[in-house]
């Protein structure tokens, strides 16, 4: 009955969704309010980064996604062309700038733990393209998925899953749910995006839910950015789009996918479960904005918007090639420090190697890491306060969890649904004494994998 009306909602129905919806956004559980850090960057035009003059080494490998190179040395690449053979299951990779191949070997990636297989290109300065087409309308969502892997997208969000394979698994889709919650401090390049190409993001959405079947478009946004929420609303009022804008709470991690998918859609996802299981269908906004690139204007993901913060006196957002070395970017935030962490406080990592490129995935860098990010202190003995519970989005027992992955009970851990727990940290942040329960969840997720 719900679904018949979500495809065809009359208005009572309708009207009775958003209000249930609205009352489940405003029962949004668990998570933590933190200190944003986001003025620091926000409110300032996304900058180009300038033309590369220097050799950028564009990776491979990007998540368990591996391309085949298919240049060699000496062989001369526009922007856009593909460097790296792809398949069904792995990413296509093209060159993010026009230069001649210097070489094919490993490189450090910012925000990956090993070197990837990567392309070194001495780039000309001339950022020459290749001629570029946009996509004649696809007919079917797996003609759309395999243009995708094609066009190299993947999940600018976090994981950088391939954007193609979550498409080719889209069952029965009742909502596409477009997340523009960016709920880690310090980052505001989905943000700026969102003021910035809000069109392009409406466009988009509007021609995916045509081919996915989606009876609803949603984007769930958090009400601190007030800017982007205002962008989207005046392009769907300029497209005549049906997308909704949602307000979410300003609560990490409010971008999870299973908080997001109960919140707004009203399904649940039990563990192991995708959101195409339940008839959602989610991208990030990013995502959603490069498929747009893709489709419209025939431009495979060679960029992306990394946010430039800390201790710099440029703060802001650049639109980065994708495999430009860390060390240009420094210049063009104002920085000195050598201390970086890469990505959000919460889900992100210090940047190990200095020589690191930017990735798709590479979404944030906050100088002076040590002044912005303290050192976790030493831990101490659990005080059973249930602070952890309290705040754990999964509605999980992190105490009890600590206990039984400290002393390795991978049927307990099993039967207290671990799997469920998406390391999103709310835990031990919240732990005052300094437990590194996250930690010991994602050491157990993986012992229990194996
Ligand atoms: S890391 Fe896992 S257990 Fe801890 S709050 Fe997040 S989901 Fe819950
Ligand atoms: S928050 Fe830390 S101290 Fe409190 S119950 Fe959880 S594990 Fe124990």
């Amino acid at each position: 009955m719900l679904n018949q009306s979500l495809t065809n909602p009359s208005g009572f129905l309708q009207f009775f969704f958003d209000s249930l919806s609205a009352l489940v956004v405003r029962r949004w559980r668990g998570g933590v309010k933190l200190r944003d850090h986001k003025q620091l960057s926000s409110g300032k035009a996304i900058r180009r980064c300038p033309t590369p003059a220097i050799p950028l080494a564009i990776p491979l490998e990007q998540g368990r996604s591996r391309a085949l190179p298919c240049v060699k040395p000496g062989e001369r690449v526009l922007k856009g062309q593909v460097i790296g053979i792809g398949d069904g299951r792995n990413l296509w990779v093209h060159a993010s700038t026009s230069g001649i191949v210097q070489s094919i070997g490993p490189a450090a990636v910012a925000d990956r733990n090993t070197p990837a297989e990567s392309v070194f290109i001495a780039a000309d300065g001339k950022d020459e393209w290749i001629e570029r087409q946009s996509l004649a309308a696809p007919r079917t969502v797996t003609e759309l998925a395999r243009y995708a892997m094609r066009m190299g997208l993947a999940g600018l969000g976090g994981a950088g899953f391939p954007t193609g394979l979550k498409l080719a698994g889209a069952e029965r889709t009742d909502f596409l749910l477009i997340n523009g919650a960016e709920c880690e401090p310090f980052l505001t390049c989905d943000d700026a995006l969102m003021r910035e190409r809000a069109d392009t993001i409406i466009q988009a959405a509007d021609f995916l839910a045509a081919l996915l079947g989606a009876g609803r478009t949603l984007i769930g946004v958090e009400g601190n950015k007030p800017e982007a929420i205002a962008a989207l609303k005046s392009a769907i009022a300029r497209a005549g789009s049906d997308v909704r804008v949602k307000r979410i709470p300003e609560r990490y991690p409010a971008g999870g996918q299973p908080m997001l998918v109960r919140a707004l859609c009203g399904r649940r996802l039990r563990p192991g479960q995708l959101p195409g299981n339940v008839g959602v269908q989610v991208l990030n906004v990013a995502s959603l904005h490069a498929l747009g690139r893709a489709v419209f204007a025939g431009e495979p993901l060679i960029s992306r918007i990394v946010t430039l913060t800390g201790s710099c006196s440029h703060p802001g957002n650049v639109e980065v090639p994708i495999g430009l070395p860390v060390t240009q970017l420094a210049g063009i935030a104002g920085a000195v420090s050598q201390d970086i962490h890469v990505g959000g406080p919460m889900m992100g990592r210090a940047l190990d190697a200095p020589e690191a490129v930017v990735s798709k995935t590479t979404s944030c860098l906050i100088y002076g890491a040590a002044t912005w990010l303290p050192r976790p202190e030493p831990a101490g003995d659990c005080i059973r306060c249930n602070r952890c519970v309290d705040v754990c989005p999964m509605a999980l027992q992190p105490m009890s969890l600590y206990t039984a992955a400290r002393e390795k009970q991978m049927k307990t851990l099993k039967m207290m649904n671990l799997d469920a727990c998406i390391e999103c940290g709310a835990c031990s942040l919240s732990c005052p004494a300094r437990l590194p329960l996250r930690d010991s969840f994602r050491e157990s997720k993986r012992e229990l994998r194996q």
